[in-house]
């Protein structure tokens, strides 16, 4: 029976090769009508013809759609047969109004078949810049949805007729690509030397001598710089060190195959398709104990970040370097956000680097790589950014069209903008100690705010700490738009992101194990090892690490054995301390047994701020075990603590962090902890002992997590925060959660560390008015 159908198709079905696979579709069953991409990233289908082919038709749709797609929702509308189509046609985009029901596209890898075309005779045989509809960069050269050329930083290369013919074929794997160029007609790459002087010969091949030979390259990609060096070239690598003052922060490299990542990592299954999946992650992965790369690569780590190329241009540079992986660290000047401008990539990154390898296509959206570390076939993100951001999450409650902004915390700050029932949040924006990052912040949010149409904000949320600069941008936002703040304590927000991630209903309660730096309390310390129990909208402290004055504040981070004596303070006299510290921990104080001294007093002042944070907790043991005395990066001495304890050996020592119930509050006692652990130095080896003060952790504060779940009633635990990304944390507390038949509820889409605070902002300023 004939039959008229529209279709409106959701989801990220834009900028992935979907219209012309539903040309080619309709086609196929001899449907009639027109298919064109909505102004709201959604994809409206016409259909007329046999009842029962038009029920095929969107059976195959679900089934056979491009890899890349992600249909979220067909809505099918039926209406009278008309017959007034001659054929199934690919008509132009509608500029209706653009609406939240939008998807940005998001960046992809170079596919397969387009890296076949840079191995064959054509125009796209070395061509760097080669795409076609499933593959190639969007958000980061798409001015404005909808996402059409003309709206991308390609309008300034207008198409040859080969490539103009490709376009139009419905037939060819080009049609309708909107980034596509090739040799004749697209942007070109150029090497140039510190003062702009091109450098003669194939940018490729020349870079990757000039790499090989010692010199430090600032590499153009498509979200922004990276820096490149050779790993195997100890002089060149502490060279970058010192021109960057990054002392120790691991770099992150990029390998030609996963064939050759299996030369100096392990990788499991899950860990393989992550590297090698369509949006070509950095994946943290364990070092093989036997490969050699430089010392400076990764000081003191024993796994690495890598990833595989995704654009021509790493294809090529590869290629000619040769060698089995090449550095590849974020382009940015120390504390800046990655450069995305060719001019002020020169100016500021020429204390840096040697030559640059440039390109002529602008870069509309700054991206950071992603990164992500596999636990116990988890994969969990350290950062949501090129290909995974900007994208939303669906909440399980609607707010309708007063939105909500998020302006995060202070450390890997992403924003958030909940609207409906979404929350849509920024690429990864970074630390918050310049002001170019909080612009960044704020034109990324106002990017999704104009891309998505979102003018009536009545809501901006905020972190509880108001020395933030994170805190004065929601003050600023919210008198711009006539707008209340509403401040959220950060545990609070990891809580509530956890939470939606797993989509728990409004009502859901959980016992929540929140492990991380720190994050102003609502007692005003800094906290950050605590338990809660609660929901969305409130949650109250039922457990926690024991308050430790932090002498000098955030300089205990820097130097932790000045957190290392505070705590040994509570169980120790001054004099033993003072004994312990002039015969080991003295001389990583910058003022040696003076310093002490003073710290001891501060330590007694009740003035003194105090902290309850794992982080600061694992630092004092990292002086302690002396893995780690100074603080160089966020999370050195914890990641240096399990590099070593991954050396122990599983049960040959016992360590146990004891719990005291204390104002109706468990408390774990970390003093008699760390004095437990300088007593075992005495008989044990540091990598036994680091192995055992993990398990130890873990175990207490799963077995009173598990306690207050019985007692508050809930089967959930959940697990967030900076330190959930530990993999001996992480394994023991769900070990320990499963033994007591409870549910481990943990992070899936966004970072367990501070990327997933703007999203719980959000939640809880709307979960709190809802309630
Ligand atoms: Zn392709
Ligand atoms: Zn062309
Ligand atoms: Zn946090």
């Amino acid at each position: 029976m004939p039959n008229r159908a529209h279709l409106f198709v959701r989801g990220l079905v834009q900028g992935v090769g979907f219209r012309p696979f539903v040309r080619n579709l309709a086609v196929s069953y001899g449907l009639k009508g027109y298919v064109l991409n909505l102004g709201d990233a959604g994809v409206e289908i016409l259909l007329e013809g046999d009842d029962s082919r038009i029920s095929s038709f969107i059976k195959d749709v679900l089934k056979k759609k491009p890899s890349v797609a992600n249909i979220e929702s067909i809505e099918r509308k039926d209406e009278p047969y008309v017959g007034n189509f001659k054929d199934f046609t690919i008509e132009k985009s509608n500029d209706a109004r653009l609406t939240v029901k939008s998807v940005i596209p998001v960046d992809l890898s170079i596919c397969d078949a387009c890296i076949t075309d840079i191995y064959k005779a054509g125009r796209w045989k070395r061509y760097p810049f080669t795409s076609c509809a499933q593959c190639g960069p969007r958000f980061t050269m798409l001015d404005k949805l909808p996402y059409d050329r003309q709206n991308t930083s390609m309008a300034a290369f207008p198409l040859c007729p080969d490539c103009e013919r490709e376009y139009l074929a419905p037939t060819d794997r080009r049609y309708d690509a909107q980034g596509i160029a090739c040799s004749c007609c697209g942007p070109v790459i150029s090497l140039v030397d510190k003062k702009g002087v091109s450098v003669s010969g194939d940018p490729f091949i020349t870079a990757a001598k000039l790499l090989s030979e010692g010199n430090i390259i600032a590499i153009k990609g498509i979200g922004g710089f990276h820096i490149a060096v050779d790993p195997f070239n100890e002089l060149s690598l502490r060279e970058l060190r010192r021109r960057r003052r990054r002392p120790t922060q691991p770099f992150a490299v990029m390998s030609r195959s996963l064939e050759n990542v299996t030369k100096f990592a392990k990788l499991n299954s899950v860990e393989r398709a992550l590297l090698s999946n369509i949006f070509k992650p950095i994946v943290i992965l364990p070092l093989n104990a036997s490969y050699r790369f430089a010392e400076s690569v990764a000081p003191g780590l024993d796994s690495i970040g890598v990833m595989l190329p995704y654009t021509g241009i790493h294809l090529l540079l590869m290629d000619a370097f040769k060698k089995d992986a090449l550095v590849m660290t974020s382009g940015n000047y120390p504390g800046k956000p990655i450069n995305i401008s060719n001019e002020k990539a020169v100016k500021d990154l020429n204390e840096i680097v040697d030559y640059y390898l440039l390109h002529n296509r602008n870069i509309s959206n700054r991206c950071d790589d992603s990164v992500l570390k596999v636990i116990d076939s988890n994969p969990l993100f350290l950062r949501r950014s090129r290909g995974y951001a900007p994208s939303y999450v669906k909440i399980p409650w609607d707010i309708g069209d007063d939105a909500i902004i998020s302006s995060g915390g202070e450390f890997n700050v992403t924003g958030s903008i909940m609207v409906k029932d979404r929350v849509i949040t920024t690429q990864h924006i970074g630390d918050m100690n310049e002001l170019e990052t909080l612009d960044y912040l704020r034109n990324s949010i106002k990017y999704i705010l104009d891309t998505y149409n979102i003018s009536k904000i009545t809501r901006v949320a905020h972190d509880l700490n108001p020395a933030f600069l994170t805190t004065r941008l929601a003050k600023d936002l919210a008198n711009s738009y006539g707008a209340r703040t509403i401040p959220v304590q950060h545990h609070h927000a990891h809580f509530a992101a956890l939470l939606a991630e797993n989509q728990m209903p409004l009502d859901a309660h959980m016992i929540g194990i929140t492990i991380d730096g720190v994050g102003y309390g609502y007692d005003g310390g800094a906290w950050g090892g605590e338990l809660f129990h609660g929901t969305y909208g409130k949650i109250e402290r039922v457990a926690h690490l024991k308050s430790q004055p932090m002498p000098g504040g955030d300089l205990c981070a820097y130097y932790p054995a000045r957190m290392l004596a505070s705590i040994l303070s509570n169980t120790m006299s001054d004099e033993d301390i003072l004994k312990l510290y002039r015969y080991k921990y003295a001389r990583h104080l910058r003022h040696g047994l003076n310093e002490l001294e003073i710290i001891l007093k501060q330590a007694k002042d009740p003035n003194t701020i105090k902290t309850s944070s794992l982080g600061r907790t694992l630092d004092s043991i990292a002086v302690a075990l002396d893995v780690c005395h100074i603080r160089t990066y966020e999370g050195e001495p914890p990641m240096r603590l399990e590099s070593i304890a991954n050396l122990g050996a599983p049960d040959v020592l016992r360590l146990e962090l004891k719990t005291d119930f204390i104002n109706n509050q468990y408390v774990f006692d970390t003093s008699a902890f760390l004095f437990d652990i300088l007593e075992k130095i005495k008989t044990n080896r540091v990598p036994d002992i680091a192995y055992a003060c993990h398990k130890a952790i873990a175990t207490a504060l799963a077995n009173v997590a598990c306690e207050l779940s019985d007692q508050h009633s809930t089967p959930y635990v959940g697990l967030t925060g900076g330190c959930a990304v530990n993999t001996l944390l992480f394994n023991h507390i769900k070990k320990t959660v499963e033994h007591n038949n409870k549910r481990l509820l943990i992070h899936t889409n966004y970072p367990c560390g501070d990327g997933c605070i703007s999203l719980g902002q959000s939640i809880v300023a709307s979960a709190t008015q809802i309630l």
